[in-house]
């Protein structure tokens, strides 16, 4: 007898056939009622012992977290909450599981503690959903792409160049520690090295994938990048996965256009897609909601924030018109910033982008135009002289989502600004031939996936999006 996952047998009307199945014990209620979990959906099939025929030892082997092999006869269910029931003909424990061991109780366990048990937390049905949503997400981000002519590219995760810029980066070396040899200098000679210069992990596969783009049109990243970044926050990783679209020929309103476009599109695909986890992470939210003060708790559920985004533009408003409205805002007035907005130039803090997609906007907001000094050496410098052609996704319980840019394609306007900044031209010789032979206008964004499966999810902690999470002080698994 072929095999059934628990989702084909919940949706199928096949009553009175012989079925099998194979999964891992929810809960066993009234030495009777199996919940079988198998991962193929959030919701589980029940599973209906005849105890009275069953021996006493293998019935107490039924314990949360067993793996068990079922087979039986699907039948309409006379209980309520569900449609179909299995009558278990033939039962056999695959693997036992101590009840007095085992850490994941059917009761609600903290996230802290399931944290902690990063291998075993997948097995609750907040992280299975949390889980297959991501899964679903990355599906579509390629889909998205693909379906729209972009081709993909693996950028490389060991990079040669220490002038990506966006963020502190992990060394790489061969060297043993503390035996590393040194030059004349008394520091670390890494013309000895593996690779024969120094290493890191990269913070981006943003300066790769325009060299791509340059020749084929349109491309995409979806990789993992690392950054030694220390901020202990709910929205940083030190090892997350980036999605960087990069396209000839696009300027910065394009760039917002694709952004968009983009993010309403994956989000859509899960609202269709993931509707019985989205469903389960909804419920799951408006509970941990009601544990807040009033004041504190969101108007709007995960489905109709997701749906809200879906349907409603976004707000696209210039760094300028942003620092007018944050310095006449009440918060600043008042003093709750704790950086408080005097003046042009300021760099935007978290709390800042937060106040205008929640409280000002109470929409998702492209930011554009950030005065030069606070961006990148690579974004296209305006006409003003003063602001680059840089944009900023905010979104609401988020912050930042997309970081992108313009990026300057003006060999000597780029040869200048790395001047000011100290970048060596030797090190970047590769980027800037991009700009000598057949320089064209192009724009890219990097979407840190992590932020979008929060989103997606209404996960209010970013290491509980990625299965096993990096972070400062901790590597287990
Ligand atoms: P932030 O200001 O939030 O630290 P950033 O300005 O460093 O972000 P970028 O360098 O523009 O971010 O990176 C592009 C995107 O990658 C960000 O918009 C964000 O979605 C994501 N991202 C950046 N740093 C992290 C991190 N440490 N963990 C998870 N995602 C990140
Ligand atoms: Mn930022």
């Amino acid at each position: 007898m072929t095999r059934s996952s628990v989702l084909e047998l919940l949706q199928s009307d096949k009553f009175l056939q012989e079925v099998a199945v194979k999964g891992w014990v929810r809960t066993f209620r009234s030495n009777r009622f199996i919940a079988l979990n198998d991962g193929s959906t959030i919701n589980n099939i029940q599973c209906v012992v005849d105890f009275e025929n069953t021996d006493e030892a293998l019935l107490k082997r039924i314990a949360t977290g067993a793996a068990v092999s079922i087979k039986g006869t699907l039948v309409e269910s006379q209980g309520k909450g569900q449609k179909v029931e299995i009558q278990v003909t033939d039962l056999e424990i695959l693997g036992d599981s101590n009840p007095d061991e085992y850490p994941i109780q059917p009761k609600k366990h903290s996230l802290e503690f399931l944290r902690e048990n990063a291998h075993l937390r997948i097995r609750t049905n907040t992280f299975s959903a949390v889980m297959r949503v991501r899964s679903k997400l990355s599906y579509a981000v390629h889909r998205y792409f693909q379906d729209n002519g972009f081709n993909y590219v693996n950028t490389p995760i060991i990079t040669g160049s220490d002038a990506e810029g966006a963020g502190e980066m992990f060394g790489v070396s061969a060297f043993e520690a503390n035996k590393a040899p040194l030059n004349e200098a008394g520091e670390v000679d890494y013309k000895q090295d593996f690779f024969g210069k120094q290493t890191n992990l990269t913070v981006s596969g943003q300066l790769e994938a325009e060299t791509y783009a340059m020749a084929l049109g349109k491309v995409y990243t979806f990789g993992p990048t690392f950054r030694a970044e220390n901020s202990n926050t709910t929205r940083h990783l030190a090892e997350f996965w980036m999605i960087e679209p990069e396209v000839a020929f696009m300027d910065l309103d394009g760039n917002m256009d694709l952004s968009e476009d983009f993010i309403k599109y994956v989000l859509g695909y899960v609202l269709e897609h993931c509707k019985d986890d989205l469903a389960f992470l909804d419920n799951r939210l408006t509970q941990e909601e009601k544990s807040k003060p009033q004041a504190q708790r969101s108007e709007m559920s995960l489905l109709e924030k997701i749906k809200f985004v879906v349907e409603n533009n976004f707000k696209r408003v210039s760094y300028t018109e942003a620092i007018d409205i944050l310095r006449n805002s009440k918060p600043n007035k008042k003093k709750k910033f704790q950086f408080p907005i005097n003046e042009w130039g300021a760099d935007l803090q978290s709390e800042h982008e937060r106040y205008l997609v929640e409280k000002h906007f109470k929409c998702p907001v492209i930011l554009f135009d950030y005065p030069a000094n606070i961006k990148a050496f690579y974004m296209r410098l305006n006409e003003d002289g003063k602001t680059v052609r840089a944009m900023d996704v905010l979104f609401p319980g988020i912050g930042e989502i997309v970081g992108g840019a313009q990026r300057e394609e003006r060999l000597d306007v780029l040869k200048e600004k790395m001047a000011a900044l100290d970048i060596d031209e030797q090190e970047l010789w590769w980027y800037l031939d991009t700009r000598k032979f057949g320089t064209a206008v192009h724009s890219g964004f990097g979407l840190g996936f992590e932020r979008l499966v929060q989103f997606a999810t209404g996960m209010g902690n970013i290491r509980d999006v990625i299965p096993f999470p990096r972070t400062p002080q901790n590597a287990e698994f």
